[in-house]
């Protein structure tokens, strides 16, 4: 961790403050010399979203009050658009860089530009010029980013030079674009987490006067998270996991973070300013961390702070507008369903992949959710108007007149056509041309089990194991695991439902479990390697199935089978935990999943004992074409709608209907795929006419389906294959085929 910033800079600033209006010349004076810079300059917000250089040490003094960039123009424009730092080692060879000859900025290879950003505004920025091209070090950033906290302080006291107050960019529309987590279209006030706003001193003079107000806040927030463990609200059901919480409570008892909080008082920093402070160094640290567990207590930490500060400032949680968006940075399980219950109707998470426990509460809880968008929380204000859109993987905010209405409609629309697929609930999936299709749901948490009555699903195709098990934080007890199960088996009745066995590791890591070094965890030590390799926790969980079917029919599956061999050994531990258990299952089915290419070539062997085959598209997918599944810049990039997807799906179906003497093996896909409608009208016309998928698509895909005359869209896919042969992707030409057929997908 970098070292606190220098009591120096910090004692002479103060000084520089106490005398009044410090002049900003004085102050960018201090920073060159302090920081060993060739060039400061301080930069502040004009109205009408302009930077003006107010203050200059290096630059010709000439330039002073003459150059003003806009928002978004030039290094210091960028810095102020994206409230980010900008650390850049050759900055006039980046391609946002503005020469602005009166500077005399040439000599200047390096720089670093630090906003200035006060209550959520950016008041102005801080900028740092080097002739060697360098990359700024941590400590030099920390200190450039305590400097630019004064500057905040003093340019709000509008003493040295008068800005505009609002700050620049404060009311332009900022569109930024992510990863789609759950679906939803919404317009509503922001409300953000983590993201606290300093508006009180940044230094002060009696330290120890401002340790004593931070302990007494941290024993505060310790008994109110005290409180929280003990609300019956948080019961395990609901997936908030008692686990996590204590794991939550032990990191709020760990005295290290707050010792670091506590030395930057002493270098001179008010609390507020250095828990802020703490909480910058930590987001930096967790940037650089691959392990997963660490960042989970990394981002304990940082939550964790967001409410010392708001216990520092004795402010109650504030009140969340209904139908609000929320923004934050990261969000532990438990904290989402806190602000669920406050009345949220959105989400927005900086750091979280569709994969992560927050997407996975919020697709269960019925959010809109967006994730892996960067700089929404430093632009957002609380109480700005924004536009999420989940659909189309979007957040708009302080959206303009036609934007708001444009939004406004697409959400009537999608209403109404939710409500008109509500009617489908009772009927039964059939394509136009009378073809009986099943869909089920891909289902984790207990509290997703409604979602069977709501949708009018078919049955649980895909009930992954892991997802309850990584809410909670650890494995479940064999007597707990049952439990669960056998809820499971309750509520779906007599729908089936195939349990896949645990598929944990690569991202899906359990709070204490060793996570081998892997460059690649995707492909690693993961899942069933680890099912086979370590039996017991795999046993465990395969006793406690069949004790939850105690005589009612059972399904059971197993994730990321690459070889006959694996399939075999797996089910070879199932055969021997049912020969213990009574009442045997009334009927017990073993099939796997085809996730692995390789098992694509070895069906054959293995549907002479497979019971049944589902593809896991989202990981076949990714092995296929070699694209992380989690990548959002490969996330369009390739298409299962493309010929040797369609290829690769002919053979799976073939060899599964030539199986066992031609009776044929089921086979039914369980990606994230299966739920949109585009791509099940092409998977059903392809032969797969049983499909699993997330909640939030089935009705949408049953209403597609009923109008498909399948005969004629499979003679216009056959022409589309033949013709298109080399084609990345067929998307388009069967995008128009369906809306020629009045088909909106
Ligand atoms: C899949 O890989 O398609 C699948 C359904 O499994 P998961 O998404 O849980 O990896
Ligand atoms: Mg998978």
């Amino acid at each position: 961790m970098a070292e606190p910033p220098p009591r120096r800079l910090l004692a002479q600033l103060r000084e520089l403050m106490a005398r009044g209006a410090a002049p900003l010349s004085a102050v960018a004076r201090l920073v060159a010399t302090e920081m060993v810079a060739e060039v400061a300059s301080i930069y502040v917000a004009r109205p009408g979203d302009i930077l003006e250089l107010a203050a200059t040490e290096g630059l010709n003094p000439d330039a002073v009050g003459r150059t003003r960039l806009r928002v978004g123009e030039g290094i210091v424009g960028l810095c102020a658009a994206a409230g980010a730092v900008m650390n850049l080692p050759d900055a006039q060879n980046h391609p946002g860089f503005a020469y602005r000859p009166e500077t005399g900025e040439e000599p200047y290879a390096s720089m670093l530009a630090v906003p200035v950003r006060r209550a959520g505004r950016i008041l102005g920025v801080l900028a740092v010029q080097n002739r060697a091209p360098r990359h700024y070090s941590a400590p030099e950033v920390e200190e450039a980013e305590t400097v630019a906290m004064l500057l905040a302080e003093l340019l709000a006291q509008g003493g040295a030079a008068p800005t505009a107050p609002e700050g620049v960019g404060a009311a332009m529309p900022r569109v930024f674009s992510g990863l789609s987590l759950a679906p939803g279209i919404l317009l509503g006030p922001v409300v953000t987490a983590g993201g606290f706003r300093l508006t009180g001193p940044v230094l002060t003079d009696a330290p120890e006067a401002e340790i004593v107000r931070l302990e007494a806040a941290a024993t505060r927030m310790r008994r109110r998270l005290d409180e929280m463990l003990d609300d019956g609200r948080l019961a395990p059901d609901a997936g908030a996991s008692r686990e996590v919480l204590e794991a939550y409570r032990l990191v709020a008892e760990d005295a290290g973070w707050l010792r670091r909080v506590t030395e930057m008082i002493r270098s001179g920093l008010a609390a507020e300013a250095a828990v802020q402070r703490v909480t910058a160094e930590l987001h930096e640290r967790m940037r650089r961390i691959a392990d997963p567990y660490l960042r989970e207590r990394l981002a304990d930490v940082e939550d964790l702070a967001g409410r010392l500060l708001g216990e520092l400032a004795g402010a109650s949680p504030p009140a969340v507008p209904p139908g609000a968006i929320l923004i934050a940075r990261r969000l532990g399980p438990a904290e989402l369903l806190d602000w669920h219950a406050r009345g949220i109707g959105g989400v927005v998470i900086e750091e979280a992949s569709p994969a992560g426990h927050a997407a996975i509460l919020a697709r269960a809880l019925g959010l809109a959710a967006l994730g892996g968008v960067r700089g929404a929380l430093a632009a957002a204000n609380p109480g700005d108007e924004a536009v999420l859109d989940a659909d189309s993987a979007s957040l708009i905010l302080r959206p303009d007149e036609d934007v708001r209405r444009i939004c406004l409609r697409a959400a009537e629309t999608r209403a109404a056509l939710l409500a008109g697929q509500a009617g489908l609930r009772a009927r039964p999936a059939v394509t136009a041309d009378g073809t009986g299709v099943t869909l089920m749901l891909n289902l984790g948490l207990a509290l997703e089990l409604d979602q069977l009555d709501r949708t009018g699903a078919d049955g649980i195709g895909l009930f992954r194991t892991e997802i309850a098990m990584l809410a909670r934080g650890t494995i479940l007890d064999t007597a707990e695991q049952a439990a669960f199960y056998a809820r499971v088996m309750d509520a779906a009745g007599v729908r089936p439902v195939v349990f896949r066995t645990l598929d944990l590791g690569s991202d899906k890591l359990l709070p204490g479990d060793e996570a081998p070094e892997e460059a690649n965890p995707a492909m690693g030590w993961r899942s069933l390697r680890v099912g086979l390799d370590r039996p017991a926790v795999l046993r465990r969980q395969l006793r406690a199935l069949l004790l939850a079917a105690a005589g009612r029919p059972l399904s059971v599956m197993f994730p990321m089978v690459a070889t006959v061999a694996e399939f075999r050994a797996a089910r070879a531990l199932l055969d021997a935990e049912a020969r213990r258990v009574r009442p045997a299952p009334e009927r017990l089915e073993v099939g796997t999943m085809l996730e692995v290419p390789a098992l694509a070539y070895q069906l054959g062997p293995l549907l002479e004992e497979a019971d049944f085959l589902s593809i896991g598209s989202n990981d076949l997918m990714q092995f296929f074409f070699a694209a992380d599944r989690g990548s959002p810049a490969l996330a369009a990039r390739y298409d299962l709608l493309s010929p040797p997807v369609f290829d690769l799906l002919d053979q799976i179906l073939a060899a599964a209907g030539k199986a066992r003497n031609g009776q044929g093996v089921r086979v039914s896909l369980c990606g994230e795929a299966a739920g949109r409608p585009l791509e099940a009208m092409v998977l059903t016309a392809l032969g797969l006419t049983t499909l699993s998928m997330p909640a939030s698509g089935l009705l949408a895909v049953k209403a597609l389906l009923a109008g498909v005359d399948l005969p004629a869209f499979r003679a216009v896919l056959a022409e589309l294959r033949r013709t298109a042969a080399g084609s990345p992707s067929l998307r388009d030409p069967i995008l128009t085929w369906a809306r020629d057929h009045g088909l909106t997908p």
